[in-house]
């Protein structure tokens, strides 16, 4: 049996672990978590980022700081994952849905400037499989009506727009390093921060609304409550995983791509016949192969070639049920314009296995059984 995700391990996560227990220090903040913020800093040039405990929390505290609240709006896919929706949901906000692009699945940015409203406060696009909205249009858009950008780079880290790291060229980026994303630890994620001004606020915010982070630099005597906040930082044992990952980032992503580029390579002459669709990847866009998917006629397509697969021991998922048409989404958001593409192209793309550590001789058998499919 092929499963759909094994969760990366390159070898050297028990030496840090084990160095983060005998380092006394395995709640946040220790030498790990400081190691994983440097590296990120490093290879996306955000001013400030903070690992966090989820990709989940870490747009909580993106839409604490950008101040929303009972009444506003936020634009946002609605082929996208809970969290997306759920961190301005929760502060009262409404979602408002736009329609995605055919070709990435990502948010049509022509469609966006058409659901600005008075109350509009933010726009958070989804960088769908590592392949990056258009940014220059969003932050555009953005500029002109003094929105906020919250990107959502859960899938997107190593992927760049136009040379740039995804997660840093909004106002906010938010990763996820669960265990089914290409660097993980475990549970986890990072909040990017572009503008240095807004750096304290989110250590009060990631640090129970106190002002821990500035004690513990020798910046203040005592630490007190400053603001409402959370506990979003993680343990240092997760970090230690995750630094592992990090320090090998580079294999990783290689191994990854490889997949990718031997999937692609194999399932071309299916999509020259016109029996599925590859993804695309705009020429501004390098992507990270976080994700392999085919899109194929329909539905019922899907489930035949899925029930195919599984016969012959391959794991192979979909998602996502698109938020407008989910009981929570109904509820506490709504769709702007027509859903010409976020339904029809949810119902007919299918995700391949792709993992660190899948075998060449396993893609190769994989894309071998798609292509029996239309035999
Ligand atoms: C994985 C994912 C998330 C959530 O990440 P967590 O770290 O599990 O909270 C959010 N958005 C997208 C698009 C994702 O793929």
């Amino acid at each position: 049996m092929i499963p759909f995700n094994i969760p990366p391990f390159i070898g050297t996560e028990e030496t840090y672990m084990k160095k983060a227990i005998m380092n006394r220090k395995i709640c946040g903040d220790g030498e790990f978590t400081k190691k994983c913020n440097a590296w990120i800093e490093e290879h996306t040039g955000t001013a400030k980022a903070l690992l966090t405990t989820s990709c989940t929390h870490a747009t909580e505290m993106a839409a604490f700081l950008a101040d929303i609240g009972p009444g506003d709006e936020v634009i946002l896919p609605s082929f996208t994952f809970v969290s997306t929706a759920n961190a301005f949901v929760l502060r009262g906000a409404a979602a408002v849905f736009v329609d995605i692009r055919p070709d990435t699945l990502n948010i049509d940015e022509k469609l966006i400037e058409d659901a600005i409203t008075p109350r509009t406060k933010a726009i958070a696009p989804v960088h769908y499989a590592g392949v990056s909205c258009e940014m220059d249009t969003i932050m555009e858009i953005a500029g002109r009506h003094h929105l906020k950008v919250i990107e959502d780079a859960a899938q997107g880290v190593m992927s760049t727009y136009k040379g740039r790291a995804l997660g840093a060229i909004g106002d906010y980026g938010c990763y996820s390093f669960h265990e089914t994303k290409n660097f993980s630890m475990g549970e986890g994620g990072a909040l990017l921060i572009r503008n240095p001004e807004d750096v304290l606020r989110a250590e009060i915010i990631r640090e129970k609304g106190t002002n821990r982070s500035q004690f513990f630099r020798g910046e203040v005597d005592k630490y007190t409550w400053m603001a409402p906040g959370s506990s979003y930082l993680p343990s240092d044992l997760n970090a230690a995983y995750l630094y592992a990952q990090l320090e090998q980032a580079d294999t990783i992503f290689d191994a990854r791509m490889n997949i990718w580029n031997r999937y692609y390579r194999e399932l071309l002459p299916l999509a020259e016949k016109g029996c599925l669709e590859l993804p695309t990847v705009p020429e501004e866009c390098g992507h990270n192969a976080h994700m392999f998917y085919v899109k194929v006629k329909d539905l019922d397509e899907r489930e035949r070639l899925i029930a195919y697969l599984r016969k012959n021991g391959i794991y192979a998922v979909f998602h996502y049920v698109p938020l407008h048409s989910s009981p929570a989404g109904k509820q506490y958001g709504r769709f702007h314009g027509e859903d010409r593409y976020t339904t029809a192209e949810s119902e007919r793309m299918l995700r391949l296995p792709l993992y660190y550590g899948l075998k060449d001789e396993e893609a190769d058998y994989i894309a071998e059984k798609v292509t029996s499919f239309w035999k």
